[in-house]
């Protein structure tokens, strides 16, 4: 396994923490908190991706199944004029947004071929790029998306004045990546991540992790059988957290959801990952560009043949098109809410069904002065009580220079706290901040 593929997605390469932890440490205090903790934020935003029904998760995992790896290019497989795109179909760059971007320019090619009208549906980064590079060479397009806005799951709000990201933060490995060149063509900043600048946390429990990917990958059927084969049934409290946020919190997942082959999913990310300064919102607004979009538009059924695609709405709007692409997230298609006739062919159908929809939430905080360490990118937390609740935070102020932290919950944990109410969520992440205190 190599150290920098999707693992970078939030602890970065153990091994490389473990050396952090021991010698890179920031250049002012090695202390998580340095003043007193506020009773409360002065703002707070909280996501729930499973609730949202557009979304149905936050994004795609690999599941335990016969087809393994093979399910995404399965996928994205057109299924006569209809072609299907997004972050799942991608099996070079899955669950992020150079995946999806690159998923949606795969389908605009794929239907470039074929001459007629294109309707795509969802406007993400996959549809946002399909519809852009069809319209850039002409062709007649329309995007239809159900909610108000674009960028799908890339989302970013102004929060107190942080362009605080909902979705998707970083950029992973950001050379020879579409969406870095995205940036440099919007203007916006990249800001390299240090996932090795970290406080707090246990190096030994992260090196342990480190083993176990490795012990792992060696194992018979490891696209068959769960990551939770190969855990040990009785953890530490510091290998709970780092088993958290090592593979819950980048894949969204628990061992016992995940295949071991996920663990070697995808290629290789290089150039180390950066956060945007404007956030991904300037990405989307780049991409959007002039394509035409029909918003509030709730595809509730498509019907294809070999003459073109039908697709209607919830509220009776239809469209006719020679192709489609649809690019809704594998929550939405594994929940089966659009009704496909003829119905996706066998294969597509298990390749849907070997791809989870995976949970990974956000609680950005905002506060009117900094009390944390400054210096350091990310502070890591052990709750002796309840290890790997809120292990991860990411100091807002080292990247956007305002008095911010964000921090997670992933996987079954995750789907827990979605059943809490914001004043429960909020209590219980400035309990932890205290307690690290
Ligand atoms: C919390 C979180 C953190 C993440 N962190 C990162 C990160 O740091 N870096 C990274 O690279 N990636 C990250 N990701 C993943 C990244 O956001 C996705 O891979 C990417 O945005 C997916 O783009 P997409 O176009 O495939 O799907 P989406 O962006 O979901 O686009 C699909 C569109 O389809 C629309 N739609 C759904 N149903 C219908 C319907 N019935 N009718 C019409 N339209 C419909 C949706 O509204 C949506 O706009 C994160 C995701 C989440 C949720």
């Amino acid at each position: 396994m190599d150290p920098i593929t999707r693992r970078s997605f939030l602890a970065g390469g153990t091994a490389g923490i473990a050396i952090a932890l021991a010698g890179c440490a920031p250049t002012g205090s090695t202390r998580a908190i340095l003043s007193a903790v506020p009773e409360a934020p002065v703002a707070f935003a909280r996501t729930s991706w499973s609730t949202d029904p557009f979304a149905l998760g936050s994004y795609s995992f690999l599941a335990p199944s016969a087809l393994g790896t093979d399910a995404r290019d399965v996928l994205a497989t057109p299924v006569g004029r209809l072609h299907v795109a997004g972050e799942a179909t991608s099996s070079e760059a899955p669950s992020t947004t150079h995946g999806a971007l690159a998923s949606g320019v795969r389908a605009a090619n794929e239907v470039a071929e074929s001459g007629g009208s294109i309707v795509v549906i969802g406007a993400g980064f996959a549809g946002l790029a399909a519809a852009r590079v069809l319209v850039d060479v002409g062709r007649e397009v329309i995007v239809v998306e159900a909610r108000d806005r674009v960028g799908g799951r890339a989302h970013t709000i102004d929060l107190a004045g942080t362009p605080a990201d909902l979705g998707p933060s970083w950029v992973h490995g950001v050379t020879d990546n579409l969406v870095a060149d995205l940036a440099a063509e919007a203007g916006t900043e990249l800001v390299p991540f240090d996932y090795d600048n970290a406080v707090g946390g246990d190096d030994d429990a992260l090196a342990e992790i480190e083993d176990l990917y490795d012990l792992a990958l060696e194992e018979d059927d490891p696209e068959g059988r769960p990551l939770s084969d190969v855990v040990p049934g009785s953890l530490t409290a510091a290998q709970t957290w780092a088993l958290s946020t090592e593979i819950s919190g980048e894949f969204a997942a628990d061992p016992d959801e995940l295949a071991i082959a996920a663990l070697d999913e995808g290629e290789e990310m290089l150039g180390g990952d950066a956060l945007l300064v404007g956030g991904y919102g300037t990405l989307i607004d780049e991409l959007a560009g002039e394509v035409p979009v029909e918003f509030e538009w709730v595809v509730a059924a498509i019907e294809h043949d070999e003459l073109g695609v039908t697709v209607r709405s919830t509220d009776g709007r239809v469209i006719r098109a020679d192709s489609a692409i649809l690019t809704v997230p594998i929550g939405v298609l594994r929940a089966g809410s659009i009704a496909i006739t003829p119905p996706l062919p066998p294969a597509t159908a298990e390749a849907i069904a070997a791809l989870g929809s995976g949970l990974l939430d956000k609680l950005w905080l905002t506060f009117d002065e900094v009390f944390w360490n400054p210096d350091a990118a990310v502070i890591h937390w052990i709750d002796p009580d309840d290890p790997g609740l809120w292990g991860f935070w990411v100091n807002g102020f080292a990247a956007f220079g305002t008095p911010t932290l964000l921090t997670f919950s992933a996987g079954a944990r995750a789907r827990d706290l979605a059943t809490w109410t914001d004043d429960e969520v909020v209590a219980s992440a400035m309990s932890a901040l205290r307690r690290m205190a």
